[in-house]
Protein backbone atom coordinates (compact mmCIF):
# COMPACT_ATOMS: atom_id res chain seq x y z
CA UNK A 1 0.00 0.00 0.00
CA UNK A 2 1.43 3.34 -0.93
CA UNK A 3 2.15 5.26 2.28
CA UNK A 4 1.00 9.13 2.61
CA UNK A 5 2.91 12.01 2.79
CA UNK A 6 2.39 15.09 4.90
CA UNK A 7 3.88 18.87 3.69
CA UNK A 8 4.78 21.04 6.21
CA UNK A 9 5.59 24.79 5.51
CA UNK A 10 7.83 26.31 8.34
CA UNK A 11 8.10 30.22 7.76
CA UNK A 12 10.49 31.23 10.01
CA UNK A 13 12.02 34.32 10.55
CA UNK A 14 15.58 34.02 8.72
CA UNK A 15 14.33 31.47 6.23
CA UNK A 16 10.82 30.01 4.49
CA UNK A 17 11.04 26.40 3.88
CA UNK A 18 9.06 23.69 3.17
CA UNK A 19 9.72 19.93 4.23
CA UNK A 20 8.18 16.82 3.28
CA UNK A 21 7.72 14.38 5.48
CA UNK A 22 6.98 10.27 5.25
CA UNK A 23 4.12 9.39 7.74
CA UNK A 24 6.92 7.86 9.90
CA UNK A 25 8.32 11.33 10.75
CA UNK A 26 10.98 11.01 8.51
CA UNK A 27 12.06 13.88 6.44
CA UNK A 28 11.86 13.09 2.39
CA UNK A 29 12.64 16.54 0.89
CA UNK A 30 13.29 19.58 2.28
CA UNK A 31 13.54 23.23 0.56
CA UNK A 32 14.52 26.34 2.08
CA UNK A 33 15.34 29.80 1.09
CA UNK A 34 17.17 33.17 3.53
CA UNK A 35 14.93 35.52 4.45
CA UNK A 36 16.05 39.46 4.29
CA UNK A 37 15.64 41.42 7.78
CA UNK A 38 15.32 45.24 7.25
CA UNK A 39 16.48 47.53 10.00
CA UNK A 40 15.12 51.36 8.76
CA UNK A 41 15.75 52.85 12.03
CA UNK A 42 17.34 51.69 15.58
CA UNK A 43 14.91 49.09 17.03
CA UNK A 44 12.49 48.54 14.08
CA UNK A 45 12.86 45.28 12.02
CA UNK A 46 10.75 44.75 9.00
CA UNK A 47 10.31 41.75 6.23
CA UNK A 48 8.80 41.98 2.58
CA UNK A 49 5.37 39.93 2.94
CA UNK A 50 5.57 39.32 -1.23
CA UNK A 51 9.32 37.83 -0.50
CA UNK A 52 7.60 35.71 2.41
CA UNK A 53 4.95 34.26 0.15
CA UNK A 54 7.07 33.80 -2.92
CA UNK A 55 10.29 31.80 -1.12
CA UNK A 56 7.17 29.69 0.67
CA UNK A 57 5.46 29.59 -2.54
CA UNK A 58 9.19 28.58 -4.54
CA UNK A 59 9.67 26.55 -1.94
CA UNK A 60 6.59 24.04 -2.02
CA UNK A 61 6.97 23.96 -5.72
CA UNK A 62 10.83 22.90 -5.61
CA UNK A 63 10.11 20.28 -2.93
CA UNK A 64 7.29 18.86 -5.49
CA UNK A 65 9.31 18.78 -8.52
CA UNK A 66 12.05 17.14 -6.52
CA UNK A 67 10.23 14.17 -5.59
CA UNK A 68 7.20 14.03 -7.75
CA UNK A 69 5.84 10.39 -6.70
CA UNK A 70 6.21 11.01 -2.67
CA UNK A 71 4.71 15.27 -3.44
CA UNK A 72 1.27 13.12 -5.51
CA UNK A 73 1.02 11.37 -1.95
CA UNK A 74 0.44 14.33 0.27
CA UNK A 75 -2.05 13.88 2.19
CA UNK A 76 -1.99 17.49 4.08
CA UNK A 77 -0.62 20.70 4.45
CA UNK A 78 0.39 22.14 7.62
CA UNK A 79 1.88 25.58 7.83
CA UNK A 80 3.61 26.94 11.16
CA UNK A 81 5.77 30.12 11.23
CA UNK A 82 7.19 33.26 12.82
CA UNK A 83 4.55 34.27 15.81
CA UNK A 84 3.48 37.86 15.98
CA UNK A 85 5.12 39.12 13.06
CA UNK A 86 2.24 41.36 11.39
CA UNK A 87 1.13 41.49 7.83
CA UNK A 88 -1.84 44.09 6.54
CA UNK A 89 -3.14 43.39 3.20
CA UNK A 90 -5.82 45.05 1.50
CA UNK A 91 -8.74 42.41 0.81
CA UNK A 92 -9.38 43.83 -2.77
CA UNK A 93 -6.12 43.37 -4.25
CA UNK A 94 -4.78 40.75 -1.84
CA UNK A 95 -1.56 43.33 -1.67
CA UNK A 96 0.08 44.04 1.05
CA UNK A 97 -0.43 47.69 2.35
CA UNK A 98 3.23 47.30 4.42
CA UNK A 99 6.09 45.53 5.10
CA UNK A 100 5.35 43.20 7.64
CA UNK A 101 6.70 44.37 10.86
CA UNK A 102 8.59 41.60 12.88
CA UNK A 103 8.16 40.16 16.13
CA UNK A 104 11.82 41.39 17.27
CA UNK A 105 10.32 45.13 16.55
CA UNK A 106 10.61 47.62 19.55
CA UNK A 107 9.00 50.57 17.67
CA UNK A 108 6.15 50.71 20.40
CA UNK A 109 8.00 50.58 23.26
CA UNK A 110 7.29 53.25 24.55
CA UNK A 111 3.34 53.07 24.25
CA UNK A 112 3.93 49.95 25.54
CA UNK A 113 5.70 51.66 28.60
CA UNK A 114 2.70 53.84 29.14
CA UNK A 115 0.31 50.97 29.11
CA UNK A 116 1.92 49.75 32.08
CA UNK A 117 2.22 53.19 33.63
CA UNK A 118 -1.63 53.43 33.01
CA UNK A 119 -2.24 50.14 35.03
CA UNK A 120 -3.65 48.30 31.92
CA UNK A 121 -1.14 45.24 32.28
CA UNK A 122 -2.81 43.29 34.94
CA UNK A 123 -5.84 43.14 32.29
CA UNK A 124 -3.65 42.45 29.39
CA UNK A 125 -2.62 39.13 31.30
CA UNK A 126 -5.71 38.18 32.78
CA UNK A 127 -7.48 38.28 29.26
CA UNK A 128 -4.19 37.41 26.83
CA UNK A 129 -1.91 35.56 29.13
CA UNK A 130 0.91 37.99 27.69
CA UNK A 131 2.49 40.82 28.46
CA UNK A 132 2.39 44.67 27.75
CA UNK A 133 5.82 44.50 25.80
CA UNK A 134 6.40 45.57 22.06
CA UNK A 135 6.55 41.85 21.35
CA UNK A 136 3.03 41.15 20.46
CA UNK A 137 0.93 41.86 17.52
CA UNK A 138 -1.19 44.03 18.80
CA UNK A 139 0.65 47.73 19.67
CA UNK A 140 2.40 47.00 15.61
CA UNK A 141 -0.89 46.92 14.24
CA UNK A 142 -2.20 49.72 16.09
CA UNK A 143 0.97 51.37 15.22
CA UNK A 144 0.63 50.82 11.16
CA UNK A 145 -3.16 51.99 11.68
CA UNK A 146 -2.18 54.91 13.35
CA UNK A 147 0.87 55.95 11.38
CA UNK A 148 0.45 54.97 7.63
CA UNK A 149 -1.55 57.08 5.77
CA UNK A 150 -5.33 56.16 5.23
CA UNK A 151 -5.18 52.50 6.84
CA UNK A 152 -6.85 53.44 9.77
CA UNK A 153 -10.31 54.92 6.89
CA UNK A 154 -9.44 51.98 5.02
CA UNK A 155 -9.38 49.40 8.13
CA UNK A 156 -12.99 50.86 9.30
CA UNK A 157 -14.53 50.12 5.68
CA UNK A 158 -13.62 46.91 5.78
CA UNK A 159 -11.11 47.21 3.17
CA UNK A 160 -8.27 45.95 4.98
CA UNK A 161 -7.48 42.47 6.16
CA UNK A 162 -5.03 41.68 9.06
CA UNK A 163 -2.56 38.68 9.89
CA UNK A 164 -0.01 36.85 11.01
CA UNK A 165 2.23 35.04 8.84
CA UNK A 166 -0.07 31.76 9.41
CA UNK A 167 -2.97 33.98 8.25
CA UNK A 168 -1.07 35.58 4.93
CA UNK A 169 -0.02 32.30 3.96
CA UNK A 170 -3.36 30.76 4.18
CA UNK A 171 -5.15 33.79 2.47
CA UNK A 172 -2.57 33.28 -0.56
CA UNK A 173 -2.50 29.84 -0.49
CA UNK A 174 -6.10 29.28 -1.09
CA UNK A 175 -6.31 32.05 -3.38
CA UNK A 176 -7.57 34.63 -1.52
CA UNK A 177 -10.22 32.87 0.28
CA UNK A 178 -9.58 31.40 3.22
CA UNK A 179 -9.10 34.86 5.73
CA UNK A 180 -8.42 32.83 9.20
CA UNK A 181 -5.97 31.84 12.23
CA UNK A 182 -5.60 29.07 14.63
CA UNK A 183 -5.72 29.42 18.32
CA UNK A 184 -2.45 29.69 19.05
CA UNK A 185 -1.21 32.68 16.66
CA UNK A 186 -4.30 34.15 17.54
CA UNK A 187 -2.99 34.09 21.35
CA UNK A 188 0.03 35.17 20.25
CA UNK A 189 -1.56 38.96 19.29
CA UNK A 190 -2.42 40.38 22.62
CA UNK A 191 -6.32 40.35 21.36
CA UNK A 192 -7.35 37.06 21.99
CA UNK A 193 -8.99 35.68 25.60
CA UNK A 194 -7.21 32.86 26.08
CA UNK A 195 -9.98 31.57 28.41
CA UNK A 196 -12.89 31.82 26.15
CA UNK A 197 -10.69 31.24 23.19
CA UNK A 198 -12.49 34.77 21.26
CA UNK A 199 -11.36 37.82 20.08
CA UNK A 200 -11.29 40.01 23.08
CA UNK A 201 -13.45 43.20 23.22
CA UNK A 202 -11.97 44.88 25.67
CA UNK A 203 -8.18 44.52 24.75
CA UNK A 204 -9.49 45.50 21.05
CA UNK A 205 -11.10 48.74 22.58
CA UNK A 206 -7.77 49.23 24.33
CA UNK A 207 -5.72 48.97 21.40
CA UNK A 208 -8.51 50.56 18.80
CA UNK A 209 -8.41 47.77 16.51
CA UNK A 210 -11.34 47.19 14.80
CA UNK A 211 -12.61 43.53 14.23
CA UNK A 212 -13.56 43.88 10.56
CA UNK A 213 -9.83 43.49 10.36
CA UNK A 214 -9.39 40.12 12.26
CA UNK A 215 -9.32 36.37 10.81
CA UNK A 216 -11.51 33.76 12.02
CA UNK A 217 -10.03 31.35 14.91
CA UNK A 218 -9.69 27.64 14.54
CA UNK A 219 -8.41 24.98 16.32
CA UNK A 220 -5.10 23.40 15.60
CA UNK A 221 -6.21 20.56 13.66
CA UNK A 222 -8.87 21.65 11.23
CA UNK A 223 -10.04 22.48 8.05
CA UNK A 224 -8.06 25.37 6.64
CA UNK A 225 -9.40 25.01 2.97
CA UNK A 226 -7.27 23.73 0.10
CA UNK A 227 -4.70 25.28 -1.96
CA UNK A 228 -5.48 26.72 -4.83
CA UNK A 229 -5.25 24.28 -7.98
CA UNK A 230 -2.84 26.43 -9.95
CA UNK A 231 -0.40 26.76 -6.91
CA UNK A 232 0.78 23.57 -6.46
CA UNK A 233 -0.67 21.28 -9.55
CA UNK A 234 -3.94 20.17 -7.30
CA UNK A 235 -6.25 21.22 -4.48
CA UNK A 236 -4.36 20.24 -0.92
CA UNK A 237 -6.12 20.13 1.81
CA UNK A 238 -4.70 22.61 4.86
CA UNK A 239 -5.29 20.75 7.47
CA UNK A 240 -3.34 21.87 10.26
CA UNK A 241 -1.60 25.00 11.44
CA UNK A 242 0.19 26.53 15.00
CA UNK A 243 2.79 29.12 15.60
CA UNK A 244 6.31 27.88 15.46
CA UNK A 245 7.18 27.44 19.65
CA UNK A 246 3.68 25.31 19.36
CA UNK A 247 4.30 23.33 16.76
CA UNK A 248 7.66 22.48 18.16
CA UNK A 249 5.97 21.34 21.42
CA UNK A 250 3.69 18.82 19.30
CA UNK A 251 7.09 17.59 17.41
CA UNK A 252 8.69 17.01 20.42
CA UNK A 253 5.90 15.25 21.76
CA UNK A 254 5.12 16.87 24.83
CA UNK A 255 1.85 15.56 25.61
CA UNK A 256 1.85 15.33 29.67
CA UNK A 257 1.77 18.25 32.28
CA UNK A 258 5.10 19.28 33.36
CA UNK A 259 6.90 17.77 30.17
CA UNK A 260 9.59 20.62 28.30
CA UNK A 261 10.96 21.45 24.95
CA UNK A 262 13.41 23.81 24.60
CA UNK A 263 13.85 25.63 21.13
CA UNK A 264 17.27 27.32 20.05
CA UNK A 265 17.21 29.16 17.03
CA UNK A 266 16.91 32.86 16.49
CA UNK A 267 15.64 33.18 19.73
CA UNK A 268 14.81 30.78 22.40
CA UNK A 269 11.90 29.69 23.73
CA UNK A 270 10.96 27.27 26.42
CA UNK A 271 7.21 25.34 26.62
CA UNK A 272 5.80 23.80 29.42
CA UNK A 273 3.37 21.90 28.97
CA UNK A 274 0.49 22.82 32.08
CA UNK A 275 -2.41 20.88 31.02
CA UNK A 276 -6.21 21.94 30.42
CA UNK A 277 -6.12 24.72 33.30
CA UNK A 278 -5.65 28.52 32.04
CA UNK A 279 -2.97 29.33 34.52
CA UNK A 280 -1.38 33.17 35.33
CA UNK A 281 1.82 33.40 35.86
CA UNK A 282 2.77 34.79 38.87
CA UNK A 283 6.96 35.14 37.65
CA UNK A 284 6.34 36.80 34.48
CA UNK A 285 6.17 34.29 31.94
CA UNK A 286 3.48 34.02 29.67
CA UNK A 287 0.40 31.71 29.55
CA UNK A 288 -0.50 30.47 25.98
CA UNK A 289 -2.43 27.76 24.48
CA UNK A 290 -0.05 24.86 23.48
CA UNK A 291 -2.65 23.13 20.97
CA UNK A 292 -6.56 23.38 20.46
CA UNK A 293 -8.25 20.13 18.91
CA UNK A 294 -11.42 19.33 18.86
CA UNK A 295 -12.45 22.53 20.66
CA UNK A 296 -10.10 21.41 23.88
CA UNK A 297 -7.36 23.88 24.61
CA UNK A 298 -4.44 22.21 26.71
CA UNK A 299 -2.48 25.26 27.88
CA UNK A 300 1.21 26.64 27.91
CA UNK A 301 3.58 28.16 29.96
CA UNK A 302 5.85 29.84 27.72
CA UNK A 303 9.30 31.79 28.38
CA UNK A 304 10.90 33.53 25.14
CA UNK A 305 14.59 34.98 24.98
CA UNK A 306 14.61 37.35 22.38
CA UNK A 307 18.20 36.51 20.93
CA UNK A 308 19.99 32.52 21.44
CA UNK A 309 21.82 31.81 18.03
CA UNK A 310 21.32 35.10 16.95
CA UNK A 311 24.33 35.90 19.28
CA UNK A 312 26.18 33.61 17.42
CA UNK A 313 25.41 35.28 13.94
CA UNK A 314 26.83 38.78 15.53
CA UNK A 315 29.96 37.39 16.56
CA UNK A 316 30.17 35.91 13.08
CA UNK A 317 28.82 38.78 11.03
CA UNK A 318 29.42 41.60 13.39
CA UNK A 319 32.50 40.84 14.86
CA UNK A 320 33.84 38.66 12.37
CA UNK A 321 35.08 35.69 14.93
CA UNK A 322 34.43 32.58 12.71
CA UNK A 323 33.59 31.89 9.60
CA UNK A 324 30.91 29.53 10.16
CA UNK A 325 28.59 29.54 13.51
CA UNK A 326 29.53 25.61 14.08
CA UNK A 327 33.25 26.93 14.63
CA UNK A 328 32.31 28.46 17.91
CA UNK A 329 32.20 25.31 19.44
CA UNK A 330 35.75 24.37 18.51
CA UNK A 331 36.81 28.28 19.83
CA UNK A 332 34.83 27.70 22.82
CA UNK A 333 36.50 24.51 24.19
CA UNK A 334 39.57 25.78 23.14
CA UNK A 335 39.90 27.86 26.40
CA UNK A 336 39.27 25.58 29.65
CA UNK A 337 36.73 28.10 31.24
CA UNK A 338 35.15 31.37 30.85
CA UNK A 339 37.62 33.00 32.81
CA UNK A 340 35.15 35.51 34.08
CA UNK A 341 33.77 36.72 30.79
CA UNK A 342 29.61 36.73 30.64
CA UNK A 343 27.70 38.27 27.60
CA UNK A 344 24.26 39.46 28.29
CA UNK A 345 22.64 39.04 24.27
CA UNK A 346 20.13 41.50 24.66
CA UNK A 347 20.55 43.17 21.52
CA UNK A 348 16.83 44.24 20.93
CA UNK A 349 15.83 43.83 24.73
CA UNK A 350 15.22 41.57 28.03
CA UNK A 351 12.40 38.64 27.31
CA UNK A 352 11.31 36.48 30.22
CA UNK A 353 11.38 36.56 32.49
CA UNK A 354 12.74 40.15 33.18
CA UNK A 355 11.40 41.45 30.48
CA UNK A 356 13.33 45.27 29.86
CA UNK A 357 12.71 46.25 26.11
CA UNK A 358 15.25 49.13 26.98
CA UNK A 359 18.22 46.91 27.97
CA UNK A 360 20.98 46.50 25.21
CA UNK A 361 23.61 43.61 25.11
CA UNK A 362 26.76 43.49 27.53
CA UNK A 363 29.81 41.45 27.53
CA UNK A 364 31.28 41.67 31.59
CA UNK A 365 34.42 40.90 33.24
CA UNK A 366 36.79 41.34 30.68
CA UNK A 367 40.73 41.58 31.59
CA UNK A 368 43.54 41.80 29.31
CA UNK A 369 43.73 37.82 29.65
CA UNK A 370 40.47 37.81 28.06
CA UNK A 371 40.82 36.93 24.27
CA UNK A 372 38.06 35.98 21.34
CA UNK A 373 37.96 32.25 22.61
CA UNK A 374 35.98 33.57 26.24
CA UNK A 375 33.41 35.92 25.02
CA UNK A 376 32.67 33.28 22.21
CA UNK A 377 32.15 30.55 25.39
CA UNK A 378 30.55 33.57 27.08
CA UNK A 379 27.97 33.64 24.40
CA UNK A 380 27.03 29.77 24.04
CA UNK A 381 27.19 29.60 28.07
CA UNK A 382 24.49 32.45 28.02
CA UNK A 383 22.13 30.24 26.28
CA UNK A 384 21.95 28.03 29.34
CA UNK A 385 22.07 30.37 31.58
CA UNK A 386 19.14 32.43 30.30
CA UNK A 387 17.19 28.88 30.14
CA UNK A 388 18.12 28.59 33.73
CA UNK A 389 16.48 31.61 34.57
CA UNK A 390 13.10 30.54 32.26
CA UNK A 391 13.54 26.93 34.62
CA UNK A 392 13.84 28.71 37.92
CA UNK A 393 10.86 30.90 36.80
CA UNK A 394 8.45 27.80 35.68
CA UNK A 395 9.37 25.74 38.62
CA UNK A 396 7.75 28.19 41.17
CA UNK A 397 4.94 28.89 38.69
CA UNK A 398 3.85 25.30 38.51
CA UNK A 399 4.37 21.92 41.18
CA UNK A 400 6.58 20.65 37.56
CA UNK A 401 9.82 19.82 37.85
CA UNK A 402 10.62 17.88 34.51
CA UNK A 403 12.80 14.99 34.78
CA UNK A 404 14.49 16.04 31.00
CA UNK A 405 14.36 19.02 28.95
CA UNK A 406 13.84 18.47 25.05
CA UNK A 407 16.00 20.28 23.28
CA UNK A 408 16.03 21.07 19.40
CA UNK A 409 16.62 24.34 16.63
CA UNK A 410 19.72 25.37 14.77
CA UNK A 411 22.35 25.27 18.17
CA UNK A 412 21.83 22.49 19.33
CA UNK A 413 24.16 21.05 16.31
CA UNK A 414 26.44 22.49 19.05
CA UNK A 415 27.64 19.68 21.85
CA UNK A 416 29.55 22.53 24.00
CA UNK A 417 26.12 24.27 24.12
CA UNK A 418 23.95 21.09 24.90
CA UNK A 419 26.48 19.41 27.79
CA UNK A 420 26.58 22.96 29.51
CA UNK A 421 22.92 23.11 29.30
CA UNK A 422 22.70 19.45 30.93
CA UNK A 423 25.44 20.87 33.13
CA UNK A 424 23.75 24.42 34.33
CA UNK A 425 20.18 22.37 34.50
CA UNK A 426 21.29 19.90 36.57
CA UNK A 427 19.05 17.44 34.14
CA UNK A 428 19.56 15.32 31.69
CA UNK A 429 18.87 16.82 27.73
CA UNK A 430 17.76 15.21 25.07
CA UNK A 431 17.80 15.74 21.44
CA UNK A 432 15.45 14.67 18.96
CA UNK A 433 16.48 12.18 15.63
CA UNK A 434 14.40 15.01 14.37
CA UNK A 435 15.61 18.29 15.03
CA UNK A 436 13.16 19.93 12.54
CA UNK A 437 10.62 19.51 15.60
CA UNK A 438 8.47 22.66 14.11
CA UNK A 439 8.12 21.57 10.93
CA UNK A 440 7.23 17.98 12.35
CA UNK A 441 4.73 19.27 14.54
CA UNK A 442 3.05 20.91 11.52
CA UNK A 443 2.89 18.05 9.56
CA UNK A 444 1.35 16.06 13.00
CA UNK A 445 -1.13 18.49 12.90
CA UNK A 446 -2.24 18.14 9.28
CA UNK A 447 -1.91 14.57 9.62
CA UNK A 448 -4.70 14.06 12.72
CA UNK A 449 -6.98 15.97 10.56
CA UNK A 450 -6.24 13.98 7.18
CA UNK A 451 -6.37 10.84 9.30
CA UNK A 452 -2.97 9.50 8.64
CA UNK A 453 -2.69 9.54 12.45
CA UNK A 454 -5.84 8.40 15.09
CA UNK A 455 -4.46 10.87 17.92
CA UNK A 456 -1.59 12.39 19.93
CA UNK A 457 -0.62 9.10 21.03
CA UNK A 458 0.25 8.09 17.67
CA UNK A 459 2.57 11.22 17.59
CA UNK A 460 4.53 9.46 20.67
CA UNK A 461 5.80 6.82 18.79
CA UNK A 462 7.52 8.89 15.74
CA UNK A 463 9.76 10.69 18.63
CA UNK A 464 13.22 8.73 18.86
CA UNK A 465 16.08 10.49 21.12
CA UNK A 466 19.12 10.94 19.19
CA UNK A 467 21.79 12.33 21.74
CA UNK A 468 21.51 12.94 25.51
CA UNK A 469 23.60 14.78 27.48
CA UNK A 470 23.84 14.01 31.73
CA UNK A 471 25.30 16.77 34.00
CA UNK A 472 28.46 16.26 35.03
CA UNK A 473 29.68 19.58 36.92
CA UNK A 474 29.82 19.45 40.87
CA UNK A 475 27.08 21.74 42.77
CA UNK A 476 29.71 24.28 43.78
CA UNK A 477 30.78 25.03 39.91
CA UNK A 478 27.26 25.49 38.91
CA UNK A 479 26.44 27.87 41.69
CA UNK A 480 29.51 30.13 41.38
CA UNK A 481 28.68 29.94 37.39
CA UNK A 482 25.45 31.08 37.73
CA UNK A 483 25.99 33.36 40.31
CA UNK A 484 28.57 35.59 37.98
CA UNK A 485 25.94 35.44 35.15
CA UNK A 486 23.38 36.54 38.12
CA UNK A 487 26.23 39.49 38.62
CA UNK A 488 26.38 40.74 35.44
CA UNK A 489 22.54 40.91 34.55
CA UNK A 490 22.09 43.37 37.67
CA UNK A 491 22.49 46.34 35.64
CA UNK A 492 20.14 45.17 32.76
CA UNK A 493 17.28 44.53 35.19
CA UNK A 494 14.78 47.25 35.58
P1 LIG B 1 15.52 29.99 13.05
O1 LIG B 1 14.58 28.84 12.83
O2 LIG B 1 15.15 30.87 14.20
O3 LIG B 1 15.84 30.76 11.81
P2 LIG B 1 17.51 27.85 13.38
O4 LIG B 1 16.83 26.89 14.29
O5 LIG B 1 17.69 27.47 11.96
O6 LIG B 1 16.92 29.32 13.51
O7 LIG B 1 18.96 28.10 14.03
C1 LIG B 1 19.85 28.96 13.45
C2 LIG B 1 20.71 29.60 14.53
O8 LIG B 1 21.55 28.62 15.12
C3 LIG B 1 21.60 30.66 13.95
O9 LIG B 1 21.47 31.82 14.73
C4 LIG B 1 23.01 30.09 14.04
O10 LIG B 1 23.92 31.10 14.38
C5 LIG B 1 22.88 29.06 15.15
N1 LIG B 1 23.74 27.88 14.92
C6 LIG B 1 23.61 26.93 13.97
N2 LIG B 1 24.56 25.98 14.10
C7 LIG B 1 25.30 26.32 15.19
C8 LIG B 1 26.43 25.72 15.87
N3 LIG B 1 26.97 24.57 15.47
N4 LIG B 1 26.90 26.38 16.95
C9 LIG B 1 26.34 27.53 17.39
N5 LIG B 1 25.30 28.11 16.79
C10 LIG B 1 24.78 27.52 15.72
Amino acid sequence: MTQPTLLAIDQGTTSSRAILFSAGGDIIAVKQKQLTLHYPQKGWVEQNADEIWDDTLWACRSIIKEVPDEAARIAGIGITNQRETVILWDRETGRPVHNAIVWQDRRTADFCQSLKQDGHEPLITERSGLLADPYFSATKVKWLLDNVEGLREKAEGGALAFGTVDSWLLWKLTGGSVHATDATNAARTMLFNIRTQQWDDALLSLFNIPRSILPDVKDNVADFGHSAPDLLGRAIPIGGMAGDQQAALVGQACFAPGMVKSTYGTGCFALMNIGKECKESRHRLLTTPAYRINGETTYAIEGSIFVAGAAIQWLRDGLGLFKDAADSEMLATSVSDNNGVYFVPAFTGLGAPHWNPYARAAISGLTRESTAAHIIRAALEAQAYQTLDLMDAMHSDTSHDPAVIRADGGLVANNFVCQFLADMLNKPVEIPAVTETTALGAACLAGLQSGVYGGLHELENIWQCARRYEPCIGANDRKALYEGWKKALEPLIP
